[in-house]
């Protein structure tokens, strides 16, 4: 596959490891294609810079736009890794059905950006737990004000250095349990990575952080009892001898990192269910001592330990209030195959050089 490659006439400075934030530095160049009544163009590689809308650009009006998260890691052999980045791909072209935008080829999307990495390669970061975040995102860009599909859209993708997700270790945070808001419901968008989910999480979010918590547990749109997901995290309790997560039943995003979790404690000889979880059997199983760990997971953190869940005013402490073995074991393992420290049994990092 030819892609077109005009290289920045300028390079950016790299950022030094222990100053990287998440989501504000980009790197020099970034992958575009655009969509229009002839399908989807050349794959090019151009420099890094603003686009140019119309101010009737459809995506700013009416929410038309879809995006994928993974990262790119510097392996000890200096190597570079992406996990399971086909499963993104996948997923990419799922949020586009659901949200009328016309599918890209999976494995094209995937050689282009194996491409961008190879020309991108210095700005994947070495230092412990740093890695290259990759944002491919897909916007419908018709100058139109009416409401229905758009004929032209635009796909790019683009890189960003990011530092350690935990900088002072691996720490427990406070969960608000959300009882008013709720981000998504069945027939509407929340297995999708949407531009419109995150908007409607943004308000909770405040309110919880007000209140002193980082984060919100979301419950079904419904009832406001079955547990969803955590922030933008996929969520898990460790009940004694049973690991349960909330089933995908179309509101919840099914996370990569939920899906590897379930293999890796599977792989540990754990029980592990997927099925419907009520906040009330959190709380009961809690009183009886039965609750012994929380986490979330996903892209950005790995995996991120639950010390305390609020719910409206009736506060539970998990564990001590440390986080769990098994939490530290999963991080422990799925961090150790993406940086590639340990052998990767389920094959689920690719090299950019294959
Ligand atoms: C991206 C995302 C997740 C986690 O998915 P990963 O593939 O594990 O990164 C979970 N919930 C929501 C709402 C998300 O947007």
């Amino acid at each position: 596959m030819a892609i077109e490659i005009t290289k920045s006439t300028v390079l950016k400075e790299k950022p030094d490891a222990e100053h990287l934030t998440f989501g504000r530095v980009f790197t020099d160049h970034m992958l575009i294609s655009e969509y229009d009544e002839n399908g989807w163009g050349e794959w090019r590689i151009i420099p890094y810079g603003p686009f140019s809308l119309d101010p009737s650009c459809m995506a700013l009006h009416y929410g038309q736009s879809v995006f994928e998260g993974m990262k790119a890691y510097r392996t000890p052999s200096g190597k570079i890794n992406i996990f399971r980045p086909k499963d993104n791909f996948k997923r990419l072209n799922l949020s586009c059905g659901r949200l009328c935008i016309p599918r890209i080829d999976e494995e094209k999307a995937l050689e282009a950006l194996k491409e961008l990495l190879r020309l991108e390669q210095d700005w994947v970061p070495s230092a412990p737990d740093t890695s290259l975040y990759i944002r491919p995102f897909i916007f419908a860009d018709d100058a139109n004000l009416g409401v229905k599909a758009s004929q032209h859209y635009i796909f790019a993708i683009i890189l960003s250095p990011v530092g350690a997700y935990y900088k002072e270790g691996l720490k427990p945070v406070k969960i608000y349990v959300e009882d008013e808001y709720v981000r998504a419901v069945k027939g509407g968008m929340g297995f999708t990575k949407t531009a419109g989910n995150y908007a409607a999480s943004i308000l909770a979010g405040e309110i919880a952080e007000e209140k002193g918590y980082s984060q919100v547990l979301w419950l079904d749109g419904i009832h406001r009892e079955y547990v969803e997901e955590v922030g933008s995290m996929n969520i898990f309790f460790k009940f004694q001898d049973e690991l349960v997560t909330p089933a995908l039943n179309g509101s919840i995003l099914g996370g990569i990192t939920r899906a590897s979790i379930i293999e890796l404690a599977k792989d540990m000889g754990i029980t592990v269910n997927e099925r419907a979880l009520s906040i009330q059997e959190v709380f009961d199983r809690h009183a009886k001592g039965e609750l012994e760990e929380v986490f979330g997971s996903g892209t950005a953190a790995v995996v991120s330990p639950v010390c305390e869940l609020n719910k409206h005013g009736e506060i539970i402490t998990i564990g001590n209030g440390e986080m769990g073995k098994l939490t530290q074991k999963l991080y422990d393992t799925l961090t150790g195959i993406q940086w590639g420290k340990i052998e990767d049994p389920h094959h689920w990092t690719m090299d950019i050089e294959e």
